[in-house]
């Protein structure tokens, strides 16, 4: 049977250990784990961190913990708003991401991240991702409840026929508690939800909040997550989002489409529900996306590079590369030429135009494509 794997919301020491070759370091604290669970768990934070920059450590605490037959984890982000520097304003951010975006730790003392993950489901803890046929992927879904921490998250909530944003309460998710102090919302959004847009009416975030044509979204079947980067990364289209017909408190609005991203499919880590036997260790190319367009920078070399001035999208594969590079501009509607620089700025080779290209001449190292007719560009990694 597929577990659920919720998510809280918005809301905050033990073994801690960190990885200095990382773009972003962990420090976990481990409540009730054992050795095995700890280090999974340390994998999984470890992928991330070779995924996201941020100069801050991200203080996470997991506890194993019953949580009913039917949920595999619950996260909880502590949250910030109007910090300064705050890309958008009277809108709610994950301190992980806050603390990213201003370079300096907003909420000391407190934790990024509290992740529940419950204590009595069947674990595989190996890192390999080969799960028995009976067994949770432990790495699966810590990376899952990890991606809710780091911002891949709303603050929605259905209650009778009126949806909200930003109304969640402690007690929504009692008997769990967070280790930091629960803020309060004040009917605002999450930078997440500023994204979502039901194809029928709109912005979420456009709609009387509480209100019913909000509620009537949530569970519509129709909600779409319309970032820049992601839909450039997407042929230009928007990911569908989890809006089931019933609305699921820590499920609906904050998930990737189960249906139209199923096991197997390389966007499956983010979507509701978990299947034993089945493993997977990378976020995928959306989720990637969309943790851009919330705010994260991604580390050098990571995935599918894009830079977006306006509506047109640069995009550069794969990353990193060994010889071909394909360089991607508007869609592939447009081709004009450009040139490869490096790091300091110096062309080291010019192209007549777009599509692949062979790199393999350049030496190792970090590189950018700038394309003639504008100034958009992207970053590529050599190897
Ligand atoms: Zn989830």
């Amino acid at each position: 049977m597929a577990l659920s794997r919720l998510v809280g919301t918005l809301i905050v020491a033990g073994v801690a250990l960190a990885q200095s070759s990382h773009a972003a370091t962990f420090t976990v604290t481990h409540v009730n784990s054992t050795a095995a669970q700890a280090t999974a768990i340390e994998h999984a934070a470890e992928i991330w961190g070779g995924i996201l920059e941020s100069a801050v450590p991200i203080k996470v605490r997991v506890t194993f913990f019953p949580l009913g037959a039917n949920a595999l984890g619950i996260t909880f982000p502590n949250g910030r708003r109007d910090f300064s520097g705050a890309p958008l304003p009277q809108t709610w951010y994950a301190t992980a991401l806050a603390n990213s975006i201003t370079g300096t730790e907003l909420n000391t003392g407190e934790s990024d991240i509290d992740i529940f993950l419950n204590i009595t489901a069947s674990w595989y803890t190996g890192t390999d991702g080969n799960p028995g046929a009976g067994e949770y992927d432990l790495v699966s879904v810590a990376l899952h409840e990890l991606g809710h921490g780091l911002g891949f998250v709303g603050l929605s909530k259905k209650m009778g026929n009126q949806g909200s944003l930003g109304t969640l309460q402690a007690s929504d998710f009692a008997p769990l508690t967070t280790s930091f102090p629960w803020p309060q919302l004040d009917t605002l959004p999450g930078i997440f939800d500023r994204y979502l847009n039901d194809l029928q009416d709109g912005p979420l975030t456009m709609m009387a909040n509480p209100g019913t044509v909000l509620g009537s979204a949530m569970t519509g079947h129709q909600i779409y997550f319309n970032g820049p980067l992601v839909m450039a990364a997407n042929a230009g289209n928007a990911p569908r989002i989890y809006a089931p017909t019933t609305y699921a408190l820590g499920s609906s609005c904050v998930h990737l489409n189960e249906a139209t991203y199923p096991v197997g499919n390389p966007n499956e880590l983010m979507t509701p529900f978990s299947s034993p036997g089945a493993a997977n260790h990378w976020p995928g190319p959306l989720c990637i996306a969309m943790m851009q367009d919330i705010g994260w920078t991604l580390a050098p070399g990571v995935g599918f590079a894009e830079n977006v001035e306006t509506t047109e999208a640069l995009q550069i594969w794969p990353i990193p590369t060994e010889d071909l590079l394909n360089i991607n501009f508007g869609g592939g509607t447009r081709n004009g030429s450009g040139t490869i620089t490096d790091a300091g700025g110096r062309v080291v080779l010019a192209f007549p135009r777009c599509g692949p290209i062979s790199v393999a001449a350049l030496e190792p190292g970090a590189y950018f494509v700038r394309l003639d007719e504008t100034r958009v560009h992207a970053r590529f990694i050599k190897q």
